[in-house]
């Protein structure tokens, strides 16, 4: 193993892992991105990694500078630390529905939170439009604009698609994932259909969001909801825009959950919601793609993250959710 001379290098690179049950459950070959070994434990690092990086070329960020942005959580958190291992400083918007371990997190990394209600994209008051607003007011700042800035995407088709060509050693088949940003499925799509056209690419779209319909018929329009965080979108950012998606599934939290549930318990990984239903999604793929098919897919973000959310069996229950089978006696108590 080599030595690393910045803790920035400790961005990306992240293992690639064979999972068991889903690949038995598909018939062909399931991998897992390991985007949880993150040094914020999310995918989001390597957006947020790019994201500074593009503004310090441009000029936008001086030293001392600002960066201010909306996110659901993991995204501020990325930023938050790669903000600390240059100098900066961050101001979060977050919306106060997001779990309490990613307000705690980003208040012990240092960023400054500014919490809104839940609001639709139309809303003045929603968490994107309140950071530019704020980013716009406050000196030496930089709105990083997660959602349109296609910083994001770029770090996927340059490092997460090359890496996943390269651990897989060439044979891939398919990959899917959800889309918050959109920057993860576009990003690893163009990256890896640049290097074999014949890749397919599938969006797994959560209930709530709007992109399944539209790669199926054109219209953004959603149904049902889904409690899980960082993903589900409703229209098209420039980071989906030209987006290279040749098939889509609608995943519903319950099937997400089954494989959160299994990865735990029988493979010893503790993930996100959003994790399993990409995970629900590469079985599908597989079964679309038959028995030889390589398919990747992204583990997104550690499930210590949601102690208080999924992994709690009275949230759970308020969401009309199964808790996990193992916790179902202290739930009782
Ligand atoms: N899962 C989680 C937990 C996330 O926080 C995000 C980012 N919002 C995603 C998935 C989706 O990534 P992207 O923004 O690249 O679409």
């Amino acid at each position: 193993m080599n030595m690393l001379t910045s803790t920035l290098d400790l961005i990306g690179n992240t293992p690639l892992v064979r999972l068991k049950g889903p690949s038995d459950a598909a018939g062909c070959d399931i991998f897992g991105k390991c985007e949880f070994a993150n040094p914020g434990a999310s995918v989001k690092d390597r957006a947020a990694l790019y994201i500074v990086r593009d503004a310090e070329r441009q000029g936008l960020l001086q030293p001392g500078g600002t960066i201010v942005e909306g996110t659901a959580g993991n995204t501020g958190i990325g930023l938050a630390l790669v903000a600390n291992a240059l100098g900066y400083k961050t101001i979060i918007v977050m919306p106060e529905t997001q779990s309490q371990e990613k307000k705690d997190t980003l208040r012990a990394l240092g960023a400054e939170l500014v919490l809104v209600p839940a609001a639709p994209y139309s809303n003045p008051g929603h968490f994107v439009h309140t950071s530019r607003r704020l980013a716009e007011e406050t000196d030496n700042a930089v709105w990083a604009n997660q959602f349109d800035n296609i910083a994001n995407r770029r770090a996927h088709i340059e490092t997460t698609a090359e890496e996943i060509w390269a651990q897989m050693e060439g044979r891939v088949d398919g990959f899917t994932c959800a889309a918050g940003t959109g920057g993860t499925i576009a990003g690893v799509g163009l990256g890896l259909k640049a290097k074999d056209e014949n890749v397919t690419i599938a969006l797994t779209d959560p209930h709530g969001a709007s992109l399944y319909n539209y790669y199926a018929n054109g219209e953004l329009s959603a149904e049902g909801t889904s409690v899980a965080e960082g993903i589900g979108q409703g229209r098209i950012t420039a980071n989906l825009d030209g987006a290279p998606i040749d098939t889509q599934f609608r995943i519903s939290d319950e099937e997400g959950m089954i494989w959160v549930r299994r990865l735990l318990a029988e493979e010893g990984l503790c993930l996100g919601l959003s994790s399993g239903i990409n995970v629900a999604g590469a079985v599908a793929l597989g079964k679309l793609l038959g028995p030889h098919a390589r398919i990747a897919t992204i583990l997104c973000d550690t499930g210590f993250r949601y102690l208080s959310t999924i992994y709690n069996p009275e949230w759970m229950r308020s969401k009309n959710l199964d808790p996990m089978p193992w916790q179902m006696d202290s739930a009782a108590q």
